[in-house]
């Protein structure tokens, strides 16, 4: 029996000095070691503490607790249990260190269960408890951190309650850290957000996906802000869905300055969608990329068909390509533009437009758009043609009539004794209306000869000071009340039409007397500069503003404020400038209102008939 009760005794021995736990058995009130396994050994760097009183053996114990815990232990038979309790102690360097321990003293018994010793089970735990104090204190760096950033950052759990808020959030809402944790910052949205945002949080949640919510926030000093939340899912290193981490950004400016954009944007889009015109907008390179609703019910296509060039297929066929040559240069002029083209109906009829461009630039004058409009000036060109006819028509028609008339004044005047002296004057009279009666259907036949390209030259080399002398004498005498003054002149022989050069002077002399009513002289220069003749009539009459200079040619345009005052049909200038523009001539003037106008054309001396 001895020998089995040895060999068990022994065995228990081995377990417990290799045991991987710090074990000892003190003995008797003075807590004597009488047994440390290797563990226990190790924690107090080998000494010799066998037989020996723990105060004697681990002296600097002393004034940390242990001592008494074990008087205690060893008085009251109460065990005692430590957690991750820390022991400064000599492990063998000479030097105290810190350790962790979880330990256990318990009270032994001898066999009439009176106490008679303590055993003592610990675990060092240093590693695990150094570990989670790392941890601790980068979080709280993390937390130190985050709470110097200009966001609000979150973190959640995977369950979804909110752990962690930093300091912006608690600034901003003015929540506490009670009201706001788990689901409470919810609280803090607008009321009409709340469910919506809540839903879309637990559903990423839910799925371990990106998060993002747009929700009215609270303010700490009362109202709402816009702001956007965003929150990505975060996984352990295993892949194990560990919750989100997010930010909340206020866009509250943001947001209203894109409500005011859009507000615009529809109004835009309203108004451009009613306007009678057709309208397009191009990028700064003529890319067109939107139409207003006009253009796709005009010309029945879509924003695919029309997209960038598309244009060109509602083009009539005959222009498209002088168009596209044309709009290739426009884009780079950089300036504003008119033009005008048929474009085609949905039904396949084309219809006559007037297209405006307008560059719209930034504040350094890049452009960054094209604005277009086109309208439909159908109408007006079929009024403009017919009226051309008419006209075409009505001076034909009258001219015949005329020319009897003016025979039989002839005749008449032939007639005539010298004793009606006072018929004589009436006979002059009807001739001096007949005459410009002649005149006018003469200019009207102009226009419409000019209209169908049917206006005929009579080329021939002529001397133009003379030309221009006979016809300054003949409208002197026919406008006695102004004195035309003439000077310059030309050292070299003009080839060209004589008589319609003669109609265009005649044109700005008639023009420069019946605009300076007040006034009783005009001027015309002539003279040779380099292979030019220039010719230039001056007035001091009530003169063109600036806006009205370039409408001046224009067929039939007579300035309003002149047409109740002045007789005129308005084509004067009309046919002057198709005259002067047929021998490869300019035509020009310059003006200020009340103070006079000048009217110049030039002609080149180089002038070949042939090429008129
Ligand atoms: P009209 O028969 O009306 O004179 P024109 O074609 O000769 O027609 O001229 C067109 C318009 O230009 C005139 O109606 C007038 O308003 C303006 N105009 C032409 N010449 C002058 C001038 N010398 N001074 C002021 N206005 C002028």
């Amino acid at each position: 029996i001895s020998k089995l009760r040895q060999s068990l005794e022994d065995n228990v021995r081995n377990l417990f000095m290799e045991a991987p736990a710090v074990i000892c058995v003190l003995r008797g009130p003075q807590h004597v070691f009488e047994l440390a396994n290797d563990k226990y050994q190790e924690l107090v760097g080998r000494r010799d503490i066998l037989g020996i009183p723990v105060r004697e053996a681990l002296p600097e114990l002393e004034g940390q607790g242990f001592y008494e815990l074990l008087d205690n232990v060893y008085a009251t038979g109460q065990p005692h249990i430590g957690r991750e309790v820390p022991i400064q102690i000599n492990q063998g360097s000479g030097k105290l260190e810190e350790v962790f321990l979880n330990f256990v003293y318990q009270a032994s018994h001898n066999s009439e269960g009176e106490i008679n010793g303590i055993l003592v089970h610990a675990v060092d735990v240093s590693e695990q408890v150094l570990a989670r104090i790392k941890i601790e204190e980068s979080e709280q760096h993390f937390r130190k951190l985050t709470d110097t950033v200009p966001a609000i950052i979150w973190i959640t759990e995977p369950d979804g309650n909110c752990s962690y808020l930093n300091q912006n959030w608690y600034d901003y809402t003015g929540q506490t850290e009670a009201e706001a944790k788990g689901f409470g910052w919810l609280e803090a949205t607008h009321p009409d957000d709340k469910a919506e945002t809540g839903n879309i949080f637990l559903e990423a949640n839910a799925q371990q996906k990106q998060f993002s919510a747009s929700y009215r926030l609270k303010v700490k000093n009362g109202g709402y802000r816009w702001a956007i939340d965003k929150g990505s899912p975060k996984f352990s290193e295993e892949g194990v869905y560990e919750g989100m981490i997010g930010t909340v950004v206020d866009v509250h400016e943001e947001k209203l300055a894109a409500e005011k954009i859009r507000d615009s944007e529809k109004q835009f889009s309203t108004l451009a969608n009613n306007i009678q015109n057709l309208a397009w907008i191009a990028d700064e390179e003529g890319w067109i990329y939107w139409y207003n609703q006009r253009w796709y019910d005009y010309t029945g296509t879509t924003l695919e068909e029309m997209k960038g060039w598309g244009w060109q297929k509602v083009h009539h066929p005959d222009h498209v390509n002088n168009i596209v040559e044309m709009s290739k240069k426009l884009w780079i002029t950089n300036e504003a533009f008119e033009l005008t083209f048929p474009l085609r109906r949905y039904d396949g009829e084309y219809r006559w437009f007037l297209t405006r461009g307008v560059p719209i630039t930034d504040e350094n004058g890049k452009i960054i758009n094209w604005i277009g409009t086109n309208t439909d000036i159908e109408e007006q060109r079929l009024n403009d043609l017919r009226k051309d006819e008419f006209i075409s028509i009505a001076s034909h028609e009258l001219k015949t009539p005329l020319t009897i008339v003016k025979g039989y004044l002839q005749m008449l005047d032939l007639l005539l004794d010298d004793s009606n002296g006072n018929a004589h004057v009436l006979l002059s009279k009807a001739s001096q209306s007949v005459n410009r009666l002649n005149e006018l259907i003469g200019e009207l036949l102009d226009v419409s000869k000019i209209k169908l390209g049917k206006l005929n030259y009579r080329i021939s080399t002529f001397d133009f000071n003379s030309m221009v002398a006979g016809t300054v004498e003949s409208m002197q005498i026919t406008s006695p009340e102004h004195t035309i003054i003439m000077t310059g002149s030309v050292s070299q022989a003009v080839t060209g039409d004589q008589d319609r050069l003669q109609q265009v002077i005649v044109n700005l002399l008639t023009n420069a007397i019946k605009y300076s009513p007040g006034s009783n002289k005009v001027f015309i220069n002539i003279e040779q500069q380099d292979n030019l003749v220039k010719v230039s009539v001056r007035d001091t009459g009530i003169g063109i503003t600036k806006d009205d200079l370039p409408k001046i040619f224009d067929k039939y345009h007579r300035l309003d404020e002149h047409a109740v005052h002045f007789q005129g049909l308005g084509i004067g200038l009309f046919i002057s400038y198709e005259i002067i523009e047929r021998h490869h001539g300019s035509l020009w003037a310059e003006s200020e209102p009340g103070v006079g106008s000048i009217f110049c054309f030039t002609l080149p001396l180089t002038q070949v008939a042939s090429k008129l």
